[in-house]
């Protein structure tokens, strides 16, 4: 008994999400859960303030920034690469590799810097990365990578700003 009741709810909850995705689904996808509680938090107008209409729509809607657009693509000297939206290091130029993508990727991001969250759009499942500070999108997680990780970190350069080392001598 109570497994077929069990079943009914489950199988009219799984019709409601079905349909909530069919009517709305940019929203539905949207909400790839974002759970963590984010030390920098700002709203869409103070991000807009401070960022460029091109960052704002990759950093804070999820947006992808056309490939080969990026000058950081061609970045090759020694530093960092920081969030553009609140400036947490993010990765180290030690794990930049040239991925043939158009987008600067990475095999390892810096501890604690990003987060992830399954990311449903156009139909399949790909592991988005974003800012462990404010969330700010940065890209995606694949799993075609180079050694030693095997992961390629497909970042959008509008999501970071790069820092050469001081004692960069190229
Ligand atoms: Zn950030």
């Amino acid at each position: 008994m109570m497994d077929r009741r069990l079943l009914i709810t489950s199988t009219a909850g799984l019709f409601g999400i079905a349909a909530l995705r069919w009517l709305w689904p940019s929203q539905a996808d949207a909400a790839s859960e974002k759970t963590e509680n984010f030390a920098v938090k700002k709203s869409d107008a103070e991000w807009k303030a401070q960022l460029t209409p091109e960052q704002f729509n990759v950093l804070r809607k999820e947006g992808t920034e056309r490939p080969y657009s990026s000058p950081l693509n061609k970045e090759h000297r020694k530093g960092v690469f920081a969030c553009a939206g609140c400036d947490l290091p993010l990765f180290a130029s030690e794990t930049k590799f040239e991925s043939g993508t158009g987008w600067p990727s990475f095999y390892r991001p810096l501890e604690n810097a990003v987060g992830t969250t399954t990311d449903r759009t156009f139909g399949m499942a790909r592991t988005e990365v974003h800012c462990s500070r404010c969330g700010g999108h940065l890209g995606h997680v694949f799993e075609d990578g180079p050694k030693p990780t095997g992961l390629r970190y497909c970042m959008n350069g509008l999501s970071l700003a790069f820092k050469p080392s001081a004692n960069s001598a190229s």
